[in-house]
């Protein structure tokens, strides 16, 4: 199987968290939602409040305007009632009837701080309190006027009776406006003219009920405006200036509306004339005004709870989005906690219970099935990992059981077990290379070549298994009576071999020689009886270039051994050898 090589996952960037992100998301957006419609109910409450004022505004000038010509139209009426009265269109106007009618009307009417008749010539008959009674009011307006018709005259300041009458509790001059109408007999001819000055704080004070009726903390206040743009009332704006200019800018049409600059400062502004039929003569207009920054203050104040509204619901908002996210991003980072157990524990882990939503509990789902499956292939790859080892070990010691016996069947003689002529070859090879790298110790190594003696006829007598029965019983004696050391080998046909390795001299090979030859001489061979060996010794020489001198001077020896008689030992040295 090819090695599965996977890329390592790389470190995520350092990320803002979710929790972070949603927050500001959602309080963002909160914040957002809240400034539009903040912004947006400001604006419309704005408008609203605007118009409001306005109206307010508007109102009082209209109803300080119709109070102010309703009760100036009384006032009138009453004169002109008592004009036509029977005891001043008949009869001597310095009565003291007249008097008492004169008197009676004072008393109904405080406002009225004088009121006589006089004659078409302007001397005073009777009057309120008797004052004037006897004086001339021919040069006065009111009585030119008066003779005509029914008048109602500007403010002034009082003359003739600024020294009868109490003084003014503020101090101010005392003022008047005057009432006057022509008394007529029954043919309509001009008897007198009966005249009232009231009192200019009894208009005022209208005005001032009528301001003082709106809210408090307003600033709504209202001015009387005379025919020529003049201040009447309040006394404090009357001619002033500021700055060098007027203080109330010239309005053309009498019926203004709208913000309008009062000595630099911006006021709502609403314009009322009087309407009444004399009042016209008169041609006053009340204007109430509001400075705008007290108009729009309920507006400033609306707008500051809003924005104050709106950053505690901002707040709120984002609170909730922090929790809400928390929420979401909790179960979240415990399922990238478990995902790091799975791996580094390798064993199943507790999936929360309680995932929080619905998407998360899926994903929750998933894992634990990932987790299981990862799991489960892991458990199976290591069993069959572990049989898989199990089944190695035994092949390889099937292997290696297979290939001893291989080595077995190449090195060895089947029929005997001994090491074959390759086998030999081999050791005779090694024992070469040993003797030449320890060789200076004086020891070599020897070889026997064993060939049994008239082997031939053993088979021509007993037969081919008792043949091999014999070279088999021989190979064991061999066995038997050489070294440990020493390899025995199966030479070739009824031929052994046997190398001896580190030997002393050639008498210790002979002696080991003729120890073989004697145990073959006196063993009993059960099918065929007695036997002998012929055996030809003889000992490795540094001139050897490899073993076949070697054997070649063994074979020799063999030979020699045979035509010596047989059942012999001869040892064949090298030639260079000491005999
Ligand atoms: P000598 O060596 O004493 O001169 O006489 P010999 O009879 O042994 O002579 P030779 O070496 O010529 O004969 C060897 C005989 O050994 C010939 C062959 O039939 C027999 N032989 C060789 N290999 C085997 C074998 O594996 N089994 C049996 N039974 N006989 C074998
Ligand atoms: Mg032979
Ligand atoms: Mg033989």
């Amino acid at each position: 199987m090819p090695d599965l090589q996977l890329e390592p996952i790389p470190r995520p960037r350092r990320l803002p968290s979710l929790r972070g992100q949603l927050s500001l998301v959602l309080g963002g957006l909160a914040l957002a939602i809240l400034g539009l419609v903040g912004g947006y109910l400001g604006s419309v409450a704005t408008d609203e409040l605007y118009t409001a004022q306005v109206a307010a505004v508007r109102a009082t000038a209209q109803s300080a305007a119709e109070l102010l010509a309703s009760q100036l139209r009384d006032r009138e009426r009453e004169i002109e009632l008592l004009s036509v009265a029977p005891h001043l269109t008949a009869g001597a106007l310095d009565s003291a009837l007249v008097r008492d009618a004169l008197e009676r009307r004072q008393a109904l009417h405080d406002e009225f701080a004088w009121l006589g008749v006089a004659t078409p010539d302007g001397a005073v008959q009777q009057a309120s309190g008797g004052m004037l009674v006897g004086r001339s009011v021919a040069q006065r307006e009111w009585f030119i006027a008066g003779r005509e018709r029914i008048y109602v005259g500007d403010v002034h300041e009082a003359k003739l009776l600024a020294t009868m009458l109490p003084a003014q509790p503020n101090g101010e001059p005392t003022r008047f406006i005057d009432f006057a109408a022509p008394i007529r007999d029954a043919e309509g001819r001009l008897r007198g003219v009966v005249g009232a000055h009231a009192h200019w704080r009894w208009v005022t004070s209208m005005v001032e009920s009528v301001t003082r009726r709106q809210q408090p903390g307003s600033g709504i206040d209202a001015l009387i405006i005379d025919r020529q743009g003049r201040v009447l009332y309040p006394e404090a704006m009357k001619l002033a200036q500021v700055n060098g200019e007027d203080v109330l800018p010239k309005l053309a049409n009498g019926r203004f509306e709208g913000e309008l600059a009062f000595g630099g400062k911006t006021y709502l502004t609403s314009e009322a004339p009087l309407q009444a039929r004399t009042n016209a003569e008169l041609g006053w207009r009340i204007i109430a005004r509001q400075p705008l920054e007290q108009a729009l203050r309920p507006v400033r104040d609306l707008k500051r709870e809003l924005v104050l509204l709106g950053v505690l619901a901002a707040g709120l908002l984002t609170l909730a989005a922090l929790l809400l996210a928390r929420r979401i991003s909790r179960p979240v980072e415990q399922l990238a906690r478990i995902a790091e157990r799975v791996e580094s524990e390798r064993r199943m882990p507790d999936f929360p219970s309680e995932p929080g939503a619905q998407e998360l509990a899926k994903l929750s789902t998933a894992m634990q099935s990932m987790a299981r499956s990862l799991l489960s292939t892991e458990r199976e790859l290591q069993r069959a990992n572990a049989t898989l080892e199990a089944q190695v070990q035994q092949r390889t010691a099937e292997l290696q059981a297979a290939n001893a016996a291989l080595e077995h069947l190449a090195t060895r003689d089947p029929l005997t077990g001994l090491h074959n002529r390759r086998s030999l070859d081999a050791r005779l090879a090694e024992a070469q290379a040993l003797d030449r790298r320890y060789g200076q110790n004086g020891r070599v190594h020897g070889l026997l070549l064993i060939d049994v003696d008239h082997f031939k006829r053993i088979n021509d007598q007993f037969g081919h298994p008792a043949g091999d029965a014999v070279l088999r019983q021989l190979a064991t004696m061999l066995l038997a009576s050489v070294r440990v050391t020493d390899v025995v080998a199966r030479f070739g046909g009824e031929e052994f071999a046997v190398l001896l390795p580190g030997l002393a001299g050639p008498l210790e090979a002979v002696m080991a020689a003729e120890k073989v030859r004697g145990a073959v001489a006196a063993a009993v061979f059960p099918e065929v009886g007695h036997i002998t060996v012929s055996l030809g010794v003889s000992l490795a020489s540094p001139d050897d270039v490899d073993a076949h001198p070697l054997i070649t001077r063994a074979d020799a020896a063999l030979y020699e051994a045979k035509r010596g008689g047989r059942n012999a030992v001869v040892l064949k040295a090298a030639d260079n050898a000491a005999a």
